[in-house]
């Protein structure tokens, strides 16, 4: 397969598709993104990598972040993680604070951001934000193959700004006694995380650790490999998960930065970028992006 053409030809496809979605706006530096940009790229298990589009532009990876961390917190942690969070689609979208109320303070999932935020205070739990937050940095570097990596201090400063949701989530956890840190503390680093911002290209390279095979980067256990494919395919888009799954049929975290990581176990690692996004957070564009490359590859998991 040709894939410079694939993705060119998936890329003047998005050029003219009907709905592009509309930008995250409730973190303010977020609503200025430029609505009509779209960017695609697709590293193979050996590292060879493919790109179309805006494919060298910076953006805000948000959500996808969360993989990163729900790595380093499975290697840290292992199996007690799951003492903290648990591991079924929630159903409801990333902010919801309700079904913690209903499990009194345990998420259902490390993606949403109630889990998301245990996940970041299990690994903050006895150091200082500024060394996890080199860790995590130091994590991503090391499977994009990329020291250039970094992270927004706007982007940060402005989700810290309007981050009374978080922060509200973060109480209700620490009043349920499933928090370690301050509240303020874990969601500054997790508002940190948040703003990492990469190119698709880094993105595509950076998620090759979780393809599995001969060539991948070897960070995490494979076991943890196969967990976190299993939770992206499950829960990696929120409420529209299921829809994710039955169109594209692969693992992948989305984020509201536009951001998509979409994983074909053993064989690539695939992220997609358009700022636009649809009724359930998620890229509109890269949706059905991924929807495009799943059909032509025959890469679906299910056939
Ligand atoms: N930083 C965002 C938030 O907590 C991440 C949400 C997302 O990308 O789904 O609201």
């Amino acid at each position: 397969m040709e894939f410079t053409t694939l993705l060119e030809g998936i890329v003047a496809r998005m050029r003219t598709a009907p709905d592009k979605g509309r930008v995250a706006d409730y973190i303010p530096e977020l609503a200025s993104v430029d609505l009509d940009q779209f960017g695609i790229s697709l590293a193979l298990a050996d590292g060879r990598c493919f790109a179309a589009g805006n494919a060298d532009t910076p953006f805000s990876i948000q959500s996808v972040s969360k993989v990163f961390t729900l790595a380093l917190a499975l290697g840290r942690l292992g199996d007690r993680l799951w003492h903290r969070v648990g591991r079924e689609p929630s159903g409801l979208p990333f902010n919801s604070i309700l079904q913690l109320e209903h499990e009194e303070g345990i998420p259902r999932i490390p993606f949403i951001n109630a889990g998301a935020l245990v996940v970041t205070d299990a690994i903050l739990a006895g150091h200082q934000p500024r060394e996890v937050l080199g860790e995590i940095l130091r994590f991503v570097r090391a499977a994009a193959d990329d020291e250039h990596i970094h992270i927004d201090e706007a982007v940060a400063r402005s989700e810290t700004e309007h981050g009374q949701r978080n922060m509200a989530l973060a109480y209700f956890l620490a009043a349920h006694g499933n928090f370690v840190n301050s509240p303020e503390l874990t969601c500054g680093t997790y508002f940190h995380q948040c703003a990492i911002e990469m190119t698709v290209r880094q993105l595509a390279m950076a998620g090759r650790f979780l393809v599995g095979g001969p060539g991948t980067p070897n960070l995490i256990s494979r076991d943890s490999v196969r967990r976190i494919n299993a939770l992206m395919l499950t829960c990696g888009h929120n409420d529209g998960s299921g829809d994710f799954g039955y169109r594209v049929g692969l693992p992948g975290k989305s984020g509201v930065g536009g951001g998509i990581l979409v994983i074909a176990p053993g064989r690539a690692s695939v992220a997609v970028w358009s700022p636009g996004l649809n009724q359930h957070g998620n890229s509109a564009l890269g949706t059905l992006a991924a929807e495009h490359l799943a059909r032509e590859t025959g890469w679906s998991i299910f056939g």
